[in-house]
């Protein structure tokens, strides 16, 4: 294989940094662009999920791991606030136009590996939850940055700590009517997770879950949902309804134990799961790519074109590692074939 070898890496989330680590541990060159300010990806936002110091395994500190690595690696150049304007072909090259502040310049790649990441889903596009309406209804991905950030969890309306709160599952995921069939597979984990430390924290929150079904995906997550499955209220049904009640509260109707039960907490989270990202019909287009069977974007694995990581379907964090290593031995073969 040509030693000067270089890879086009779109993304540097976890699953674009570890693509460029595992090219580099063996010996090739990569070059990540990264349309934000810094790397991470989603997944730099989220906060460390351990309880008095016992880890979680929540996968949150292995992006901070890879960000380290990439950076003392010779092998990785990294480029942030630069997006992909274009793609063309030439021979067995890919010449990429990138676009940054300093302008748009043509680069000649041996490969590309598009690690663009997803999407959060949405719930302003429902109105029925009534996201961004009701006070004190936030996402998943708000709760996440609130604790990494303040290292609590307090009513964005006041300030002032939640007495009482609930989760809403699979919100954005398994339901055919959104043309989202499949299961997330991360919205139970980092939601029990959160929960748990909001419990150690402040012991006398109660929490309940409205729920289809828990994911226990992982040894060490069904041991801790076993331990802690007792602390929670469980409702197995997903409200319809949402509405904002007296005192700032986020009112639902359900129906609990055989009766229509209204009920309201100081704060509700909407568990969003994962969708194709906003970038995939660009890349669809300029690419021919076609979709996987959940929307998201089949690696093609040929002509030097690739996709690693959450672009091709939910994943959690150690998943997204594993599905990237894989991936490179891919690029990898097509690194041999080619020289
Ligand atoms: C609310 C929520 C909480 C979660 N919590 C956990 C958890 O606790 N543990 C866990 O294991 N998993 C969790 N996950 C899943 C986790 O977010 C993903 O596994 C992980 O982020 C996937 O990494 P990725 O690199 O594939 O994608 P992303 O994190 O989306 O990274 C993609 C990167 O590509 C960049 N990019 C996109 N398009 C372009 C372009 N055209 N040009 C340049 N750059 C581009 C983006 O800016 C981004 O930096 C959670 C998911 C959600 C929705
Ligand atoms: S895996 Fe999660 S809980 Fe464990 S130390 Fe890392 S960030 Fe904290
Ligand atoms: S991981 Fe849990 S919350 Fe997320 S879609 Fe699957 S069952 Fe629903």
């Amino acid at each position: 294989m040509k030693s000067r070898e270089k890879v086009l890496i779109v993304g540097g989330g976890i699953a674009g940094l570890t693509t460029a680590i595992e090219l580099g541990r063996r010996g090739v060159s990569s070059f990540i662009i990264e349309k934000k300010e810094t790397v991470g990806g989603r997944a730099g936002t989220y906060a460390c999920k351990a309880v008095n110091g016992h880890c979680q395994k929540c996968g949150a500190c292995l992006v901070q791991d890879a960000i380290r690595e990439s950076m003392e690696m010779g092998e990785i150049e990294i480029s942030v606030k630069t997006s992909l304007a274009g793609l063309d072909r030439e021979g067995k090259e890919i010449v990429a136009r990138l676009k940054s502040g300093e302008g748009e310049t043509s680069v000649r790649f041996s490969a590309l590996v598009l690690c663009h990441g997803f999407q959060p889903f949405d719930p302003a596009g429902k109105p029925n939850y009534g996201y961004g309406r009701i006070p004190n209804l936030i996402t998943g991905a708000e709760l996440e940055l609130m604790m990494k950030e303040k290292g609590d969890v307090f009513r964005p309306s006041d300030g002032k700590p939640a007495k009482d709160m609930a989760f809403v599952q699979c919100v954005g995921s398994r339901n055919p009517a959104l043309g989202r069939s499949y299961c997330s597979q991360v919205c139970c984990g980092y939601a029990l997770r959160m929960a748990r430390q909001i419990r150690s924290a402040r012991p006398s929150t109660s929490i309940t879950f409205f729920y289809m079904d828990v994911q226990t995906f992982g040894r060490d997550f069904e041991r801790m949902f076993w331990e802690f499955r007792d602390a929670i209220y469980w409702i197995r049904e997903i409200p319809g309804d949402f509405f904002a009640a007296p005192g700032d509260r986020v009112g639902v109707i359900v129906e609990d134990e055989g009766e229509i039960k209204e009920m309201s907490f100081d704060l509700m989270t909407l568990s969003v799961g994962m969708g194709p990202s906003r970038e995939q019909p660009v890349f669809e287009e300029w690419l021919g790519l076609r979709q996987g069977p959940e929307g998201f974007l089949a690696s093609p694995d040929r002509d030097g074109i690739f996709v690693a990581g959450s672009a091709t379907g939910p994943m959690s964090i150690p998943d997204t590692i594993v599905n990237c290593r894989a991936a490179v031995t891919r690029v990898m073969d097509y690194l041999e074939e080619r020289s």
